[in-house]
């Protein structure tokens, strides 16, 4: 590595001219880049330069001494701009220029790394700071600031724990102390003084060495410590949350001081041109009257609200009369009506530039206003919504660039229930874990699915806390407000089945020791008992103490309008995956255009029909399972028939029985004792049934085809009942579509063998009934062999659906029950980026899937293909799906919008990767044309010149 010499890293801007352009986040950072872009389209920016983010990488790697020596002639060139733009002088005693150092990644990282202001200050020049403003207290507090700054960040005095405070606050707290002060803004010049002295001595007792004087040695240190904060633990921490390479780096940006701090006619402020809560399309914000940027934040003074509307809304919920508002916390707007209305044009101006809403930082120095960053507001779900929506309405954004706009997994947010603002910033955090299923969640402790259904029919609010569910706990979970587990992934029973029941949970929470016998729940020594309250948070994973209020989403037309807009341009269509008639009219009223996956197992678990399974599983021989299965046909046959008119006129994926056998059996003494006596066996019987058909890894044991294909009733039984439902239902009038799936095929002859069973019970029935209708029978793709013989499991397979949860566990190899164990610690060592049962594993689970559609087709073209394990709901999944050509994905109710959204956005970018493409194509041959036609002319050129030659010669020749 190293400089080549062509290479710039460093970008100046000021006066209305920059060197780069908003196009340039990735070399600029995301501030950088609107910087220059700001500079350009005639906003007031303190004039600056942005030290590149390939330095960064530049510095991670070579060290403090190269990087300086590398770009020192290009930042000196730099400050001199500065310096001409400002006419102030950096380091001189009486017109000193003073600068800003600040960070700037590509993406924004609110707070993660170091800022240092104020930076040239010295005993002299702090005098000449005081004497060219006429105003000594703000010399001496921005001297102040910056040795309170550059000592934390750059001279490592910043305190490394949270109990520790900071050296220069201490000193601070206890001259406000002495003084009988209560803000800040109360020191007079000379307490500031002695303040700055103070703060020197603290300097030299904690490092050794006097605070630095040299401004060019204060420069370089700061840019050298804010390279360093990129390395910060919390910023480490930030960018593997939010998926951000550490490969990025951060750019720098060195700017002019303005001066927010300069008296009652100067001030700082931070505003979004739309609420970034709700999304109405209102200017807010907030402001100090002389302060500087970090006093805003810093929650040491209480801001003001910049807009009248905003003064008078906050009173309201404050409870502050009008009077009293007026007097003590006027709003911007009626406190500096000037600096206002030109703060109010340049949010429209900047809003206008970049179709999107922005937030802000400005200063005011001494009744000019500055703007010191734009950038595109993060917002909550409803806002980015309506904000997209609105603009669309208003012309400001194309159709297909409000779809984009929208971040598909926010829309979850507007989905299920969110705990109330305001309750919420009390609550107390007591364990994390994985966010298996969005919404909010309060209610009582209870262990058991029994106790769950008795307290709740009591009208208690209860959370099932379980150390992993199993589907005996269906029912429980089911009257549960929200479920938390101790163990299990984001596949794991608990979280599958609570998204399909758009259920708050939280599985895998590692932290929580769960004692069932005494129930009691234990989080860092702290005993919790069955009945005390907790909170859940789905969508974070985080779990709290005690009650906290909830509210119900409110979904807006905006949101209609949006999905509306989605399907306009999507070309998967988005089933759902529901097991009751519930489900599926929630999912209509998504917009799911189908059911991919009805899982027919969640069906045999509620009321009595747990015991006539169990006779069935316990049963010592066909004839015995026969007498049960009689019992369970017309129960499914009712199910389905309800399942099939909340879905009328859309096609239904049932699935044939696919878990282990054992999973139904009871566990408990009292159950066994129940099945003992349903069958008229003893309990030691049940207990062998029990222990023999125990298996080490079920998994991968007798489940899936190999139930129907070794007890071909089971199979009969469940395609006699969705065919004499659909057939039912026909008589009624109500159109479907019944597709019969296969599950856990992984040869031809296993799929085959099932094929003729379906369809020959199928002719039977048509027989019977001497009716008809159109039904498919096709099989799921989840064992990497059915992949790559998918051309000969097609011959029989009439569609394919992927189950990816499977797919991925045989893949890797992952356990999907067992994977919590060392998932997190995978992902925190980087071995993985995410985690593959959330999100597809492209490259390897994809190849498969490719191959997989590829044989398929290559036997069955146009064969229908869709995917329905748990990422048929995840955007980037669902994109993948798209580039298969996959003609469905399904996904659970509350998914579907996400879904939806995904799908169109799939399009889109595929779009513009062509557009790309196609515009680099023309130019490449507009280049190779320019390039031949260049080597022709040169060509040409040489030839004459050498015909040239040759007739000199020839005429030396004849001479
Ligand atoms: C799958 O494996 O992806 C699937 C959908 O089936 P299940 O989760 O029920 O095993
Ligand atoms: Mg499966």
């Amino acid at each position: 590595m190293g400089k080549d010499k062509t290479r710039k890293t460093v970008y100046t801007f000021g006066d209305k001219k920059a060197e780069g352009d908003a196009g340039m986040k990735n070399l600029l950072g995301g501030k950088g880049a609107n910087l220059a872009e700001m500079n350009l389209i005639g906003v007031p920016v303190p004039a600056g330069f942005t030290i590149t983010t390939e330095v960064c990488t530049d510095y991670n790697a070579l060290g403090r001494e190269k990087v300086v020596e590398m770009i020192r002639p290009e930042v000196e060139a730099a400050v001199k701009y500065v310096e001409k733009i400002m006419g102030s002088k950096f380091g001189d005693k009486n017109d000193p220029l003073l600068l800003s150092v600040r960070s700037g990644s590509r993406a924004s990282m609110p707070g993660m790394m170091d800022t240092v202001l104020n930076l040239g200050l010295n005993d002299e020049a702090v005098l000449g700071i005081a004497k060219k403003s006429g105003n000594e207290r703000f010399a001496w507090d921005s001297y102040r600031r910056f040795i309170q700054m550059f000592g934390d960040v750059v001279l490592g005095m910043k305190p490394d724990s949270k109990e520790d405070i900071d050296p220069f606050e201490e000193i601070m707290d206890t001259m406000k102390e002495e003084k009988g002060f209560e803000l800040d803004t109360d020191f007079a010049a000379d307490d500031l003084k002695e303040m700055v002295k103070r703060f020197k001595v603290a300097v030299k007792e904690k490092t050794g060495h006097d605070f630095p004087t040299d401004p060019w040695e204060q420069l370089w240190g700061s840019v050298m410590a804010v390279f360093d904060s990129w390395m910060n633990e919390r910023a480490v921490y930030y960018r593997m949350l939010n998926h951000i390479p550490h490969e990025w780096g951060t750019a720098i940006n060195v700017q002019a001081m303005v001066y927010g701090n300069m008296g009652l006619n100067s001030g700082t402020g931070v505003a979004f041109t739309r609420d970034a809560g709700t999304g109405e399309d209102l200017f807010n914000g907030e402001y100090l009257i002389d302060a500087q940027g970090e006093d805003v934040v810093a929650g040491v003074r209480t801001p003001l609200q910049i807009t009248k509307e905003g003064a008078q809304r906050w009173a309201v919920l404050a409870n502050v009369p009008e009077s009293d508002r007026v007097a003590k916390f006027p709003s911007l707007e009626e406190a500096m009506p000037k600096i206002y209305n030109e703060l109010l044009e340049t949010q429209q101006k900047l809003e206008d530039h970049y179709h999107d809403m922005q937030d802000v930082e400005f200063t005011i120095q001494d009744g000019k206003l500055w703007m010191l960053q734009t950038r595109g507001g993060k917002r909550t779900g409803a806002a980015m919504v309506k904000i997209a929506m609105d603009m669309l309405k208003q012309g400001m954004i194309t159709e297909k660039e409000a779809i984009l706009r929208c971040e598909p997994i926010k829309l979850d947010e507007l989905l299920h229930p969110i705990f109330d603002p305001e309750a919420i910033t009390a609550a107390k955090v007591l364990a994390k874990g994985l966010p298996a299923s969005p919404g909010a969640a309060t209610g009582q402790i209870v262990f058991f699915a029994d106790t769950a259904d008795e307290w709740a029919k009591k009208g208690h609010k209860v959370i099932l806390v379980r150390i992993e569910t199993s589907p005996e706990d269906l029912k429980g979970m089911n009257v549960s407000e929200g479920i938390l587990t101790a163990r299990g992934g984001m596949t794991s029973h608990a979280a599958v089945v609570a998204r399909g029941m758009g259920k708050c949970c939280v599985s895998g929470a590692g932290s929580l020791k769960i004692d069932y016998k005494a129930r009691t729940l234990t989080i860092d020594g702290v005993k919790h008992k069955e009945g005390d309250w907790i909170s859940l948070n789905g969508t974070t994973g985080e779990v709290y103490d005690g009650k906290i209020g909830t509210k119900d989403a409110e979904l807006s037309g905006d949101f209609a309008d949006l999905m509306k807009l989605s399907d306009k341009y999507s070309r998967m269509l988005v089933r759902t995956n529901a097991d009751t008639p519930n489900d599926s009219t929630v999912a209509r009223e998504f917009g799911a255009q189908g059911i991919g996956l009805c899982r027919t197992e969640h069906m045999f678990f509620e009321g009595d029909r747990i015991r006539i399974m169990r006779q069935m599983i316990m049963a010592n021989d066909e004839a015995g399972r026969r007498e049960a299965l009689e019992k369970l046909l017309p129960i499914q046959r009712a199910d389905f028939e309800g399942i099939f008119e909340a879905m009328q006129d859309l096609p239904v994926t049932v699935r044939l029985l696919d878990p282990p056998l054992h999973e139904f059996v009871p566990h408990e003494e009292a159950n066994q004792k129940q099945t003992a006596d349903d069958m008229g066996i003893s309990v030691e019987a049940v207990k062998q049934k029990i222990a023999d058909l125990e298996e080490v890894n079920p998994m991968l044991g007798h489940r899936g085809c190999r139930l129907g294909n070794t007890y071909p009733e089971i199979s009969e039984m469940q395609a006699r009942a969705i065919i004499e439902a659909a057939l039912n239902l026909k008589k009624k009038g109500i159109k479907t579509f019944p597709e019969i799936m296969i599950p856990l095929t992984g040869t031809p002859e296993e799929m085959k063998m099932q094929e003729l069973l379906v369809r020959n019970t199928i002719a039977t029935v048509f027989k019977e009934r001497n009716d008809k209708i159109d039904f498919m029978v096709g099989t799921m793709l989840e064992i990497p062999r059915a992949a790559l013989v998918a051309d000969k499991i097609a011959e029989s397979a009439e569609f394919f659906s992927f189950g990816t949860n499977d797919l991925t566990q045989m893949t890797f190899g992952y356990s999907r029950d067992d994977a919590g164990k060392f998932l997190p610690v995978y992902l925190e060592k980087g071995i993985l980026e995410h985690d593959p049962f959330q999100v597809l594993d492209q490259v390897g689970v994809g190849e498969l899937m490719k191959i997989g559609i590829e044989r398929g087709r290559s036997a069955r073209p146009g064969l229908k293909v869709g995917i329905c394990g748990e990422h048929g709901g995840e955007p980037s999944s669902v994109e993948f799906c798209h580039t298969l050509g996959m003609n469905y994905v399904s996904c659970s109710p509350y998914r579907v919008p996400i879904a939806r959204l995904a799908a169109a956005q799939a399009v889109l970018k595929e779009e513009a990767a062509a557009d790309k493409s196609k515009k680099k194509k023309t130019e490449d041959k507009s280049k190779k044309k320019k390039s031949k036609d260049k080597s022709k002319k040169e060509k040409t050129k040489a030839k004459s010149k050498k015909d040239e030659g040759k007739g000199k010669k020839s005429a030396k020749k004849k001479k």
